[in-house]
């Protein structure tokens, strides 16, 4: 059972089972001690317990037993198997380029393939305008430029353009923040291996399949060959079950598993997440966990597709896709099991992604604003999370509340979908009769700070609760800046009190 683990670099916990929730909490009640007891992660195994209901692998007849991972990598380097540790030259399926990355990738792929080479495929690339956008910044204007002249020059078919910054619905290609736009437009496939120039391109592995981020060198080769060169990573197993209390969102799952394991925990291992919770997730929520397994330092996340999956796909693509599933005897470097059933709504505290907290703990921390946004935070579901709290409390926000669509259909969701049990009103009505800001253009904004004329940039040292995945020292704009990552509910009950404040306060 553990020899399995020791062919990799194998975390000291991994021996036997282990208790590891007691120590990321500060005791202060009855409750939370009896908190800390029911929610619990053990080490129980490093070989795969039975998984009904799954297919057996694609790639043909193996003697070794492989993850999904190891499956599609396997498949995208036109192996029968490959094995944690292995190097493999993997056939790229997309590969997504940013405004801010774009401009010096092209630079590296002239330079190392000739001024008159061509990309590998015009239809494989992805062209996302989505960081630097509404601003006066001259330079990030000029991002946004060479990547146009780019994808012109070479053809590319999926660049999102943009060219009126006074309304950005004036820009029909204009979609908004990259990881939302590629599962919207159809490019995230199950069993497809995905490539950004952005490290929370992990979110595509929400529909089963390898994704990951890559730097610009990596990327210029990828645009002139369609493949890289990859090692596999060993796969760690999260076992989420357990029916999901409703005040709780994917925000606090993935805030506790990486709590739970540190922001090194999983540096370059696949993380796979299973059971009955996962399993009823929808396809934004399961974005929302693979979304952030770098702040674990993940390689890729990844999610079974199911019935789920299809269905959102349904309208979103044609292309054919082949999935692939995890064996039941498949290696896995070690296995965490979570009860999801007695998790309490959770923040991370400035300033690290791992500093875990129960909302309610952090209940006297006074706040100067709230950002809901990003690819994180910022999709339909998430406002409609937010709208949820703002109706069932029939109050006004007491901070400045900031609202950012990750793309231009999130923002037209807001205004034409209506809120279940609010009597037929939509996000941006309950919103406005909050007290928020209206909905900003859809784009990264404020969640990497960006130039100071960004939308709802901390230009000042204030508090804020954000939706967004990183509370780094100056990652939301000022260095001495403090935020604390919550779910939208979360964010949505602090906007109301000014404090830190669990939602069960408005949704219970
Ligand atoms: S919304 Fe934030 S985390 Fe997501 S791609 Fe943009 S800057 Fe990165």
């Amino acid at each position: 059972m553990a020899s399995s683990s020791s062919a990799f670099s194998s975390p000291s916990f991994i021996n036997g089972k282990k208790d590891l929730s007691l120590s990321a909490f500060a005791p202060s009640s009855f409750a939370i001690e009896k908190w800390k007891k029911t929610i619990y992660i053990k080490i129980v195994s490093a070989v795969a317990p039975k998984i009904s209901e799954r297919k057996p692998s694609t790639t043909g007849s193996t003697k070794t037993h492989m993850t999904m991972t190891e499956k599609i990598l396997a498949r995208a380097s036109e192996k029968s198997e490959v094995n944690p540790g292995e190097n493999a030259w993997v056939n790229v399926d997309v590969m997504m380029l940013n405004d801010i990355t774009c401009p010096g990738i092209t630079g590296i792929f002239k330079k190392e393939f000739g001024n008159n080479a061509k990309v590998w495929d015009t239809e494989k690339i992805v062209v996302i305008p989505d960081h630097y956008i509404f601003t006066n910044d001259e330079r990030a204007h000029r991002n946004v430029d060479i990547s146009r002249d780019f994808c012109l020059e070479q053809n590319i078919k999926y660049f999102y353009d943009i060219t009126d910054r006074s309304n950005f619905r004036a820009n029909p290609d204009y979609k908004g923040v990259c990881h939302i736009a590629l599962a919207q437009e159809g490019h995230c496939r199950p069993g497809e291996v995905l490539l950004g120039t952005d490290s929370h391109t992990t979110s595509a592995g929400a529909f089963g399949q390898f994704a990951t981020g890559v730097g610009n060198t990596d990327a210029a080769f990828v645009l002139g060959t369609g493949k890289i060169l990859l090692k596999v990573p060993p796969t760690l197993r999260f076992v989420l079950d357990g029916e999901m209390p409703n005040y709780l969102l994917a925000k606090d799952l993935i805030l506790q598993v990486i709590g739970e394991i540190s922001m090194s925990g999983a540096t370059y291992k696949a993380m796979e997440f299973v059971g009955t919770t996962v399993e009823s997730l929808s396809m934004e929520e399961r974005i929302t966990l693979c979304n952030m397994v770098v702040e674990a330092g993940g390689k890729n996340g990844v999610v079974a597709a199911d019935k789920t999956t299809y269905k959102y796909l349904e309208d979103k693509t044609t292309a054919a896709y082949e999935p692939v599933y995890s064996d039941e005897k498949a290696r896995f470097l070690a296995e965490y099991r979570f009860d999801i059933s007695k998790l309490e709504p959770l923040v991370a505290k400035p300033h690290a992604p791992d500093n875990r907290a129960l909302a309610r703990e952090c209940k006297d921390v006074k706040i100067d604003r709230v950002y809901i946004g990003s690819c994180t935070g910022g999709k339909t579901e998430d406002f409609m999370s937010a709208a949820k709290v703002f109706l069932a409390a029939g109050k006004t926000v007491k901070v400045s509340t900031f609202l950012v669509p990750a793309t231009q259909k999130v923002w037209m969701d807001l205004y034409t979908l209506e809120v279940p049990g609010s009597g037929g009103k939509t996000c941006s009505q309950i919103f406005e009769e909050a007290g928020c800001d209206p909905p900003a253009s859809p784009s990264c904004a404020a969640c990497m700070g960006g130039p100071r004329d960004t939308y709802g940039r901390l230009n000042e040292p204030k508090v804020c609760v954000s939706t967004t995945n990183r509370n780094f020292p100056g990652r939301m704009g000022h260095i001495e800046g403090q935020v604390y990552l919550a779910s939208p509910y979360t964010a949505a009950a602090s906007a109301l009190t000014g404090y830190v404040t669990d939602p069960r306060q408005f949704l219970q």
